[in-house]
């Protein structure tokens, strides 16, 4: 039976873990916070008591962990074991550049790489309904594709290491500024003495429908601001889209000022909130 192991069990990793072991595969985990593994290891999950001797155990290893830092942290560690005929992929949004020296420091250890972050957030990873965002090369893409396959629903291959990443920092921008034009257009109804109900029934039923607006429209609506994708994390996200559009000469003046609002939203204590509460920093 194929070993998998994962590290970094948030909100995604979690739920991303249990569907590996739910596909078959057989479950392995390091947890910095040990604690956050307790659920998956009732469950029959394993958990090793460092990074190095998780990569030592399985065949693939997952990472979903926070921002750019924290995957090459994972990596230097992981990378002072041999890891021949491993697969490592990282999953956690974080810039091209951080997953292409990832592949050089795997590639020096023996393994395989593979960069492929994901689109869609808490329900679709309970759901195993992701969407996979990959670069890398073919044969590690067909190589990985059981593993993905038991997490998500589809599998982009967006081209070279670095690929997914890129791609990822693109829908995330358009994701920031959806969250952004959507919080906006509630207070901006609610003000003129609309009904929100009435606003998410019109704005649900013609071409500006999409799934985000009936979620995060009645989160708000509700004034549910618990966290299925994190402010912080898009506040990390448009800080790694700002650089990119700056290496790539890309002009950003909405990108911009949603950095900026997102600045506004952790200074207020908003990070650990929903990016719906994107609202709430509107509101204050
Ligand atoms: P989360 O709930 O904050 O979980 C992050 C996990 O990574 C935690 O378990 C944390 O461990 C672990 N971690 C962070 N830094 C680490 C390090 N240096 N070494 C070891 N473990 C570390 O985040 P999440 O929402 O699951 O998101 C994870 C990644 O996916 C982020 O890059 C995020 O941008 C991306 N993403 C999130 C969503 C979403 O909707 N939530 C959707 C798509 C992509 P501790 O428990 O010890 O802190």
């Amino acid at each position: 039976m194929e070993k998998v192991g994962v590290i970094g069990l948030g909100i995604m990793g979690e739920p991303m873990a249990r569907n590996l072991a739910k596909a078959g595969f057989k479950l392995s985990l390091w947890s910095r916070t040990p604690h956050k593994a307790q659920k998956l290891v009732d469950e029959g999950a394993e958990l090793c008591m460092d990074a190095p001797s998780l990569a030592r155990s399985v065949d693939t290893l997952v990472i979903m962990v926070s921002a750019p830092e924290d995957l090459l942290e994972v990596v230097d560690k992981i990378s002072t074991t041999p890891l021949h005929n491993k697969t490592i992929i990282n999953v956690s949004t974080v810039s091209p550049e951080a997953v292409i020296t990832a592949e050089k420091k795997i590639n020096q250890a023996g393994g395989e790489f593979l960069d492929a972050p994901v689109s869609g957030s808490k329900g679709p990873a309970i759901q195993g309904s992701l969407v996979f965002l990959v670069g890398g090369d073919k044969k590690t893409v067909a190589n990985c594709r059981g593993v993905l396959e038991a997490m998500g629903s589809k599998i982009v291959h967006c081209g070279d290491m670095g690929s997914g990443s890129r791609m990822k920092l693109a829908i995330n921008l358009l994701l920031g500024s959806f969250m952004q034009g959507l919080a906006e257009t509630i207070l901006f109804s609610e003000k003129m003495g609309l009904s929100t109900d009435d606003l998410l029934e019109v704005a649900t039923s013609g071409a500006m429908a999409a799934p985000m607006v009936k979620l995060k429209g009645e989160a708000v609506a509700a004034g549910d601001f618990s966290a299925h994708f994190p402010l912080r994390h898009l506040h990390k996200d448009m800080q790694l889209v700002l650089k990119e559009a700056e290496l790539c000469n890309s002009p950003l003046p909405a990108g911009s000022k949603i950095s900026e609002i997102l600045n506004g939203a952790m200074e207020l204590g908003l990070g650990d909130k929903d990016i719906c509460a994107l609202y709430s920093a509107l509101k204050k």
